[in-house]
């Protein structure tokens, strides 16, 4: 064991200590809360399966006092000045720079990500905050619509208290790039985070408050999907559920918000194509490619599982990939070398693994990988290449969010277009060719609502980030965010010229 891996091990068990002992409950108007209900569950460790802490189940009766709450502090944060909002965001953003090893170290045990992707988290989650906080002030300008004897305006009002649920893969980040927007917009917040990686939520509502956040503003409840995340989707005080997950969860959180008629943003799976032709820069694509499935252990709803390699390339460029391959760190999260982690939880891992003997039964090779790690005990699986896939293979349809890459050759553009959008997905597309007209014809006729072309996935905060197809619904970023957690209301004042219809003499 390496010198750092040791000295990383011993922080993140202190960072660990607050957390054992007492159930991991909710945190309502301000405080710790350990809630109504008896239910209570284990989380457990990627690594190790280890038992990391004890969690309560949300009740009904739970929800129901943090969506109250919420209520309760949107009637004075939705009155308070943009400029206001900005500094205290600001603030959160300074207070999670300042723990950012915590947050860092603790995202790891809890969710088995390498540190060195996810050192950078706590920079990441600042960042949401910095860049929503700035545009507060702003956020509830709206247009002047002149009309000939009217003057029409309008201007934009917080939606109200929202619910936020987010999965598990990069927790801290995806939680603030949900609630800083809500937060600036003027909006308060329920926040039901995964229950396989409960913890960093719990650090950031103490950040927001301790930042100068009025109680009830941020509000976190704890509990499983089916149960506290179905009841905050129905409570009738929450106007809008801001859901990052599987598309199936997405259906289900559009119906039962269907009864209290709540707006819902959904950002779903994917099974994103990256597309190499021959006349790319196969270099800098060989990187992106290996890049964007094995980092985040493939548990990332942008990665490009589907590799579609011009013919003329394929087997050079496989070799390449399995060369790439051999030499991938595979091991412990809290060590700096290491590239993959092990997958969340044991029921992952199942899945994974059972998307690999669904390739062998479909008749695909596995061409790197395939199996369990052997010697390590957590839930680690080779990183896996499979080839000699159609499209039509499950291996090639299914979102596997594990580091397995289908790779699928194809003839010219028409057919790696067919072969692109011949799924249900449609959340990223990358596209690798040196000739911009065909960088253009690509970016235009895939079914995604995001295109990268020679590059992996970049991200800029004004731009817009959502997927078509069953990817999900809406966009966030820069004021579509905005768009999403406000009303946009018109407001017409005339100039006393026109002439009032008169009835009644
Ligand atoms: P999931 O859908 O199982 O769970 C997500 C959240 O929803 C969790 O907090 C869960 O407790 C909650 N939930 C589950 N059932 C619910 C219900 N009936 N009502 C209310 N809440 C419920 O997803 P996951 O397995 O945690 O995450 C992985 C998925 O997330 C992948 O499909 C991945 O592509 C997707 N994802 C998408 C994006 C994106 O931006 N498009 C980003 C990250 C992850």
């Amino acid at each position: 064991m390496s010198e750092a891996l040791q000295r990383n091990i011993e922080k993140a068990k202190g960072f660990l200590e607050r957390f054992r002992g007492a159930p991991l409950g909710h945190y309502i108007n301000g405080r710790d809360e350990r809630g109504a209900s008896t239910e209570v569950f284990e989380n457990l460790s990627p690594i190790d399966g280890s038992p990391l802490c004890k969690v309560v189940g949300g009740s009904d009766a739970d929800v129901d006092a943090a969506a109250r709450a919420a209520k309760t502090a949107f009637a004075g944060w939705r009155k308070s000045d943009g400029k206001t909002r900005r500094a205290l965001l600001h603030r959160v953003a300074d207070l999670i720079e300042a723990r950012s090893e915590e947050i860092a170290l603790i995202e790891c045990l809890d969710t088995g990500q390498a540190l060195r992707f996810m050192s950078k988290a706590a920079e990441r989650g600042a960042e949401n905050f910095r860049f929503f906080a700035d545009r507060a002030p702003d956020a509830a300008d709206g247009l002047a619509l002149p009309a000939a004897e009217h003057l029409n305006y309008t201007v934009r009002e917080p939606l109200g208290p929202v619910a936020v649920i987010t999965p598990w893969n990069t927790p801290f980040m995806l939680s603030t790039w949900k609630i800083a927007p809500a937060l600036a917009a003027g909006c308060t917040v329920v926040h039901k985070p995964a229950e396989w990686s409960p913890l960093t939520a719990m650090l950031l509502a103490e950040i927001v408050t301790e930042a100068g956040v009025p109680p009830g503003v941020i509000n976190l409840v704890n509990g499983i999907g089916e149960r506290t995340g179905r009841a905050l989707t129905e409570h009738p005080d929450i106007r809008a559920t801001a859901f990052i997950g599987e598309s199936r969860t997405g259906s289900l959180i559009m119906s039962q918000g269907a009864p209290t008629l709540k707006r819902v943003h959904l950002e779903l799976g994917g099974k994103n194509p990256v597309i190499v032709f021959a006349d790319a820069d196969l270099d800098r694509a060989l990187d992106a490619v290996v890049f964007m499935i094995y980092s985040l252990n493939g548990e990332r709803c942008t990665s490009s599982s589907r590799l579609l390699l011009q013919r003329s390339i394929h087997d050079e460029f496989i070799e390449r990939i399995a060369g790439r391959m051999r030499r991938l760190k595979v091991g412990h999260p809290l060590d700096p070398a290491t590239e993959v982690g092990p997958l969340i939880h044991a029921r992952h891992l199942e899945k994974v693994l059972g998307y690999l003997q669904v390739a062998r039964d479909e008749g695909a090779e596995i061409r790197c990988g395939g199996r369990r790690v052997e010697g390590l005990a957590g839930h680690y699986v080779e990183p896996t290449l499979l080839t000699g896939a159609r499209s039509s293979m499950r291996i090639a349809q299914e979102e596997i969010f594990g580091p397995v890459l289908t790779v699928l050759p194809f003839d010219d553009e028409a057919d790696a277009l067919r072969i692109a959008n011949d799924v249900r997905y449609g959340l990223t597309a990358y596209i690798w060719t040196e000739s911009a007209g065909r960088a253009l014809r690509m970016a235009h006729g895939v079914e995604a609502g995001m295109v990268w072309v020679n590059s992996e996935n970049n991200r800029h905060l004004p731009t817009p980030f959502g997927g078509v197809k069953a990817s999900g619904i809406g966009r966030d970023g820069g004021d579509y965010s905005f768009e999403f957690y406000m009303e946009t209301k018109n407001i017409c004042l005339a100039h006393g010229t026109h002439r009032v219809p008169r009835l009644g003499g």
